[in-house]
């Protein structure tokens, strides 16, 4: 296992399926490098926190075409799209449309790539080095050799907020990105929002327990206007059609062993 041959051999771990783990994996396989993607949330394999969402209301934050995967395919997003002009480019569409992109380019890399890439289901807990590899440790137990690991773990929850010492935990929710975050919020008569209202992040979430006319409000250190990001909600007919045609999650065998991706 430790001569160069071998190790060479060995699959690059990638921590983490989110965002970049995702687009790492998929850029890895396209140069020939075996990959293991290890995730450990099954329902953001390839979308990770922020285009893992379900609500079509939480919009991109940047133009649909800025989004595209590939950097010497500038358009890749926007024809996946069905994007052609101008105005379209411009749009800010749901950042749920891009976890579906990310999810079929994602089943798309592991159909290619056979053997040479597996997807694995668990929370990686700590990497060693063993002679001129490195073994992951999964929190089943479970060891993965590799030549080297990447960590692509995303941003950590919010560290406790002085603010809320004291404070029972049903009065406040402190990772608004938390899948269940929201849950219950909507029977409260009014909800506070602390942080950035710029539209695309804190926007969204008070978006998702506003009832129009009802009071709940938003304090920032840097106030800014919330914006409609430049499309309405749930975009226009186009990305409305397209997050319905994509909107149900594909489901399939990973080749190369391992996975479901669903
Ligand atoms: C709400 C929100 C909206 C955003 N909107 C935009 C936008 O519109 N456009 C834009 O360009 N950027 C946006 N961003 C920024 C976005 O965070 C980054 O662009 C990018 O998605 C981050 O990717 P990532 O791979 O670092 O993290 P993530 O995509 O979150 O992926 C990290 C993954 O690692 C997994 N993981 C963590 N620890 C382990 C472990 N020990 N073992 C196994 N798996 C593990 C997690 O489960 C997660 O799926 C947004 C961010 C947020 C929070």
């Amino acid at each position: 296992m430790t001569s160069a041959i071998a190790v060479r051999d060995l699959p690059v771990a990638v921590i983490g399926g989110g965002f970049s783990g995702t687009l790492l994996a998929i850029n890895l396989l396209r140069y020939g490098v075996k990959v293991i993607l290890i995730e450990r949330s099954s329902a953001q394999l390839a979308k990770g926190v922020a285009f893992g969402t379900r609500r079509p209301e939480h919009l991109l934050n940047v133009r649909a075409s800025n989004m595209s995967a590939f950097p010497d395919d500038a358009g890749h997003f926007l024809r996946w799209m069905h994007f052609s002009d101008a105005d379209e480019a411009n749009r800010f569409v749901p950042r749920l449309s891009y976890g579906t992109y990310l999810r079929e380019l994602l089943v798309q890399a592991l159909a290619k790539a056979g053997k040479d890439a597996r997807i694995v289901d668990g929370e990686a807990c700590a990497i060693e080095r063993v002679d001129s590899h490195a073994r992951v440790k999964l929190a089943n137990g479970s060891i993965l050799p590799c030549r080297a690991a990447v960590l692509a773990l995303g941003n950590f929850p919010p560290l406790p907020h002085p603010v809320l010492e004291g404070l029972p935990s049903h009065l406040y929710q402190a990772d608004p990105w938390d899948r269940t975050a929201l849950e219950g919020l909507a029977e409260l008569e009014e909800v506070m929002v602390v942080g950035r209202p710029d539209g695309s992040r804190c926007g969204p979430v008070a978006g998702g327990v506003r009832v129009p006319g009802s009071s709940d409000g938003a304090v920032s250190p840097r106030p800014q206007a919330p914006s409609a990001c430049g499309t309405r909600a749930g975009g226009d007919a186009h990305t409305r059609s397209r997050t319905a045609r994509y909107g149900t999650r594909p489901r399939c065998t990973a080749p190369g062993g391992g996975g479901r991706l669903a």
